[in-house]
């Protein structure tokens, strides 16, 4: 299963559960019906802004008005806050049996799969993917996440140290109090329980601000995990803008860790913030410019190239670890371009309620003039071997075409800067030690992928990557159980994913206990 549950096959019994076309299920009709949340989620209950202002969520798959969401900000942080702190200190949460916190978790992974349709149409009608990438990509990936975290609950062990025998070393994981998580809108939901799930299994309380253009998900599940019981104030969760809401949740002197992802230059931001007010912890997935290295003796050359293609088109580009620079051995770069031009005519933009369609919208009109102002860009900087247009311009979404260049160079700006569309460059290479040099000259390190058989090139190639996860012979392979997150300005201060991410939202204490003897050993 790969991290984004496109690059390769679901297996059987997945499949199964997640058919690739609903057909028989009326989405459009489903979307004229569906209840959307219109409030904030503070202390266990929906309230409006203190300020009682509101700002406009608007679907990105066709800009129909969905739901008129509070603009919270300073005041409403300060009160999310102060209900994450006594919930935190009465221990109703914090101290209760880490297995009754599985437990909790485990309930709400069973209501996001009961509701795992509706809460898929949200996500489609907020972010404007396709329907069958929400149910099978989006919603797979949190409800794994919920039952990861839910059954890892009770199996973080500590250490007893190797002590003298007059003394007695403990070394625990205790929760670190009250987290702020501020994340973006590229996949809503399965980021919300990366940060969410881990953060609250450990102990701790949480307050979420989603992306402005993606709210309604972690608001419904926000609801679902106080039917699945979790306490009051726990999670609380705040729709809102970044400057304003993501920045007091930053400089907030009451919350103790920060975990974020988005932009690097927010990220930055963070790092700042922290600085700033109490030295919170930080933990930043940011950006990337992955390069996809296609050797001349891949396995499959085709089918690399087709990966090649899944790699950055799917969700539109919008994706950290889209393998925008492909690097490709120069003997081989006229195939590559074939197959990865196929699979792309391929994936021409659909309507995303469309069970049938595979390539959604940009996320908002901002998005859409960035993306195309870096293809207007690149017909100066490189050759445009196909795409580069806006298609569906009468849908009232913004989607653009799978758009290729050819004949780029690593220092052209295209090949610097994270266009965060559907949009690759094919940079040619000669020996491994070029591609090398080429794939680390970046500023970012999230992920890389080598195609090669021969073995000895791939642990080398996978060695010298800087990247955070190193693919070989496939692009985005990964699940639950393995860490996520970057190299460089890709990412700081821990993982998303796996047992790792615990780290992140607990504190290590020792503890030293004098035995019987003539004295404690000194503690440093
Ligand atoms: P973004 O602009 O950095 O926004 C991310 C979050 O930060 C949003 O909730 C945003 O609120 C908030 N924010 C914006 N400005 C802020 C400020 N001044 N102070 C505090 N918070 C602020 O990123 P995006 O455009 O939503 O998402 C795209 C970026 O995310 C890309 O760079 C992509 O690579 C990165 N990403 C990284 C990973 C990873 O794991 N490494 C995964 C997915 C995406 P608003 O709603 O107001 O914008
Ligand atoms: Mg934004």
């Amino acid at each position: 299963m790969s991290v984004l549950g496109f690059a390769l096959p679901l297996p059987r019994a997945e499949t199964r559960r997640y058919p690739a076309a609903m057909s028989d299920t009326p989405w459009r009709e489903r979307a004229q019906t569906l209840q959307f949340p219109t409030q904030a989620f503070v202390d266990g209950r929906f309230v409006p802004a203190a300020s009682g202002r509101t700002f406009e969520a608007r679907s990105a798959a066709d800009g129909r008005l969905l739901a008129e969401l509070p603009e919270c900000d300073r005041a409403d942080v300060d009160r999310a806050v102060a209900a994450a702190r006594t919930a935190f200190e009465d221990g109703r949460w914090s101290r209760m049996h880490p297995r009754a916190r599985g437990k909790v978790l485990r309930r709400l992974a069973d209501l996001v799969e009961r509701h795992r349709e509706e809460l898929a149409l949200l996500e489609t009608l907020d972010a404007g993917k396709p329907i069958r990438h929400s149910l099978r990509v989006d919603l797979h990936h949190a409800l794994q996440g919920l039952q990861f975290y839910g059954e890892a609950a009770d199996k973080v062990f500590g250490e007893v140290a190797p002590s003298g025998t007059d003394g007695l070393g403990l070394v625990t994981r205790e929760p670190i109090g009250v987290v702020g998580a501020v994340i973006p809108w590229n996949f809503p939901l399965m980021m919300a329980v990366w940060k969410i799930a881990p953060a609250l299994v450990a102990g701790n309380s949480v307050v979420l601000k989603p992306a402005e253009q993606s709210s309604l998900s972690a608001l419904r599940l926000a609801e679902l995990a106080a039917e699945a019981g979790l306490p009051e104030g726990v999670l609380n969760v705040l729709p809102g803008f970044g400057p304003t809401a993501g920045a007091a949740i930053g400089l907030h002197p009451d919350i103790d860790a920060v975990a974020f992802t988005g932009s690097t230059e927010v990220g930055k931001l963070f790092l700042r913030y922290s600085g700033d007010s109490n030295m919170k912890r930080v933990h930043l997935e940011t950006g990337g410019k992955s390069p996809n290295i296609i050797f001349a003796d891949a396995p499959d050359i085709d089918f690399a190239a087709g990966q090649a293609a899944i790699g950055v088109f799917f969700n539109a580009g919008q994706m950290c670890t889209a393998g925008s620079r492909v690097l490709v051995q120069a003997s081989i770069v006229d195939r590559v371009l074939e197959g990865i031009a196929k699979v792309g005519a391929k994936l021409q933009p659909g309507d995303p309620l469309d069970p049938g369609t595979k390539q959604g919208a940009l996320i908002d009109r901002a998005q859409f003039e960035r993306v195309m102002s870096y293809i207007e860009l690149g017909k100066q900087e490189a050759t445009l071997h196909a795409g580069g247009a806006q298609a569906r311009a009468d849908s009232g979404g913004f989607y653009v075409e799978p758009t290729i260049f050819s004949g780029v160079d690593n220092q052209m700006t295209i090949a610097r800067e994270e266009i965060f569309g559907p949009v690759l460059g094919v940079i040619p290479f000669d020996t491994p030690e070029d591609a090398i040099a080429i794939a680390n000259d970046t500023d970012y390190g999230l992920a890389a992928a080598v195609w090669t058989s021969d073995r000895a090139r791939a642990h080398t190639m996978a060695r010298r990557l800087r990247a955070g996860t190193v693919w070989v012979n496939n692009f985005d392979g990964s699940e639950i159980t393995t860490p996520f997150g970057g190299f460089k300005q890709s990412g700081f201060g821990g993982r998303d994913k796996s047992l790792h991410a615990i780290e992140h939202y607990t504190e290590l204490k020792t503890t030293w206990i004098r035995l019987e003897g003539r004295g404690a050993t000194p503690a440093g």
